[in-house]
């Protein structure tokens, strides 16, 4: 990645003791976390991005981090908030971090005033202001104003052209990539560039929502295993039944595009051989194993053999990307094809990215975080990077 780093400007400054000195830093982080009953059920990302924080400060910076937190979609939305946020940032830092109830204006501008050398101050959620994903210059320009210096340490939301992504980059003095944003496209590089074979498992709901996915990788990858409910449309596509199983019917031909891709370029598409149904999606619903789907069954996980199978190919790649689940994993009766798949890739020798919510939950679950190459956070800014799409927050930091 062609952009400047934070030892950038460490290393130019003549102050080596507090390098960035009186230098107020605006941070793009992604604090985006996963809130249950207005608690924070998962705090990777707080983790994920202390390092640059803590950077920053050792070298004397005044910080000043900005993140959103869900979609409030341009509007206050106090469950949405980041102020609670503030405690778990500063136990992570280990140092206090001040809060500001609005993330421009006056009340912004008093608390970044009121910063010294190596404080940490948090602004409320960006997303309140409709000027953030709309990039609205004048919403650009009052974030900038916060700040001498901007780094972009938000990989979640590289692939967005929001006003803290792509419009306060060029109304700074400086800008650089932030440490994990940094070591997010060093390993997600390595899957566009891929030691061979890559094998690339993909899942989830809707073969619409990752077309672009599909298509890209099903010229890239040496094997392309597909699971999830999104398997169904490939499954129909081949004149197989689906049953009562999730299938868009508008997007067969896209899926069988998606195979003369494949074959057109030597790339292995696996679908599913057998399947867990059930007459629905209950909790508590009698399941069967089958390898063809009766009428009337819905396919809700990727059958043992499969996930046999899906687990083997892991063992026999060199790289592996996966995003997505097998099933419905978050019912116990429809979670062993995706646990499969993330032991498979845990026990795999292979450099593996593992991307998605849901792909993550699952690895966190059986506790297999530490047997992967690179747990990256974020989801869909990963599966546009691994297209070989340009991403805007990137982008905008090369220019
Ligand atoms: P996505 O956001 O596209 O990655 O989709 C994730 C969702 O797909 C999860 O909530 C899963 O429960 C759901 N899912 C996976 N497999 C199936 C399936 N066979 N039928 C219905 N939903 C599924």
């Amino acid at each position: 990645m062609n952009a400047k780093r934070i030892d950038d400007w460490i290393r130019s400054s003549k102050d080596t003791a507090q390098p960035l000195a009186g230098v107020r830093v605006l941070v793009r982080s992604d604090l985006n976390v996963p809130l249950k009953d207005g608690r924070i059920a998962d705090d990777t990302r707080i983790r994920a991005s202390a390092e640059t924080l803590r950077k920053l400060c050792q070298a004397g910076a005044r910080v000043v981090v900005c993140s959103h937190l869900g979609r409030p979609k341009g509007k206050t939305d106090p469950a949405l908030s980041l102020g609670p946020i503030t405690a778990a940032l500063a136990q992570q830092l280990d140092t206090p971090v001040s809060f500001s109830e609005d993330c421009v204006g006056p009340t912004a501008h008093s608390k970044v005033a009121a910063l010294e050398d190596g404080q940490v101050l948090l602004l409320e959620n960006l997303r309140f202001h409709q000027g953030e994903t709309e990039n609205e210059p004048s919403f650009a320009t009052e974030l900038a104003h916060l700040a001498d210096h901007y780094v972009n340490d938000a990989f979640g939301t590289a692939h967005r052209a929001h006003a803290s992504t792509v419009g306060v980059v060029s109304r700074v003095a400086q800008s650089a990539a932030g440490e994990l944003l940094h070591h997010e496209v060093a390993q997600l590089e390595a899957v566009l560039n891929p030691k061979r074979p890559l094998l690339c498992l993909l899942g989830g709901a809707k073969v619409s929502d990752k077309l672009g996915v599909l298509e890209a990788l099903a010229e890239r990858a040496d094997a392309l295993a597909i699971g999830g409910a999104m398997a169904y449309t490939f499954v129909s596509a081949r004149g197989e039944g689906t049953g009562t199983s999730l299938v868009e019917p508008d997007r067969i031909e896209a899926a069988r595009s998606v195979e003369k891709a494949a074959a057109e370029s030597g790339c292995r598409l696996l679908l599913p051989q057998d399947h867990v149904v059930a007459q629905s999606m209950d909790p508590q619903a009698t399941t069967q194993v089958v390898e063809q789907i009766p009428d009337g069954s819905m396919g809700l996980d990727i059958g043992p053999k499969t996930a046999q199978d899906y687990a083997q190919e892991a063992q026999k790649a060199q790289t592996i990307f996966w995003n997505g689940p097998m099933g419905v994993f978050e019912i116990e009766a429809f979670a062993s094809g995706t646990e499969s798949v993330a032991s498979g890739v845990a026990e795999s020798a292979a450099f593996s990215v593992v991307g998605g919510g849901d792909s993550l939950a699952a690895i966190n679950r059986l506790s297999l975080g530490s047997a992967i190459s690179h747990l990256s956070t974020g989801g869909g800014a990963s599966l546009e990077f691994v297209q070989g799409l340009t991403l805007p927050g990137l982008a905008a930091l090369e220019r």
